[in-house]
């Protein structure tokens, strides 16, 4: 049976109200959308809890968020994407990239010429154009224009090198083009220490229910992401050591007891 139980008072921290969670969470600046409905069901879960004892938090939750096309329910698939866990940017498993290698032969520009028809009538002017409006979804980087940059190949390239930041353990992309063989097998080579010593690589997704509710999340994110093993630097996103000093670090708050360490409380997989 799931119990919302007071967190114990070791924890140091004053205990927050339902309206003070909820806008908690609306304020957590790693808190998208999908995550906000996950953890707003399981505040309100655990905040009905505490005036009717039977009421098991996670299932209400799970209940409350309803089913998906393909009759799945809408908790699961959130709660196996709240998994903590080190995300690869997408160029990483992308299938090609542009080269980075230099350049074997310098790019030259080479100058429009127009067609000559003297057959056809003379063009008539058109009113200019209005600036071009391109809608992109948030995040994306356009490719890069290698004639811009001096000395860069830029031919679409199939052969990937890996390259992991020392302290953070996050991976970057390299892409080389086949003419480009040599130098990759080069940039692998000088890469191949760097690699070796670089830590587990931090989270950089999930690990949110942690922050806000306590409860054996590493036993619920594994029953609904099979695949999933617990990192080396805790569950909870708190927990994570963060390298980038621009970033200013949400709050740390007391967390809602969710569970009591009973048996079943992982609902059954539709
Ligand atoms: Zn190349």
């Amino acid at each position: 049976m799931l119990r919302a139980v007071p967190t114990p008072a070791s924890e140091q921290r004053p205990r927050r109200s339902f309206p003070e969670m909820v806008a908690a969470i609306y304020e957590d600046p790693r808190v998208g959308h999908e995550s906000r409905e996950l953890l707003l069901a399981v505040a309100y879960a655990v905040d009905l809890a505490k005036r009717e004892p039977d009421v098991s938090p996670l299932q209400v939750a799970r209940r409350k968020l309803g089913v998906e096309p393909g009759r799945r329910a809408r908790y699961d698939r959130l709660v196996a994407d709240d998994a903590p866990r080190y995300k690869p940017p997408h160029d990483v498993e992308a299938q090609s990239g542009y080269c980075d290698a230099p350049r074997l032969r310098p790019y030259q520009p080479r100058p429009y010429t127009p067609r000559e028809k003297p057959s056809l009538p003379a063009a008539i002017p058109l009113r200019p154009l209005p600036p071009t409006i391109v809608h992109v979804d948030p995040g994306y980087t356009p490719p890069r224009d290698w004639r811009t940059e001096d000395g860069v190949c830029g031919a679409t390239a199939h052969l990937r090198v890996i390259e992991k930041a020392p302290r953070t353990g996050w991976v970057t992309a390299h892409w080389f083009c086949r003419r480009h063989q040599v130098h990759a097998d080069r940039v692998t080579e000088q890469l191949r220490a760097h690699n070796e010593q670089a830590p587990e690589p931090v989270p950089n997704t999930g690990g949110l229910l942690p922050c806000y509710f306590k409860a054996d999340w590493a036993r619920v994110y594994q029953h609904y992401r099979p695949q999933w093993t617990p990192p080396h630097y805790g569950l909870s996103a708190d927990d994570w050591p963060v390298f980038d000093d621009a970033t200013p670090r949400p709050t740390r708050h007391s967390r809602l007891r969710v569970l009591s360490g009973a048996s079943h409380d992982l609902p059954e997989a539709q």
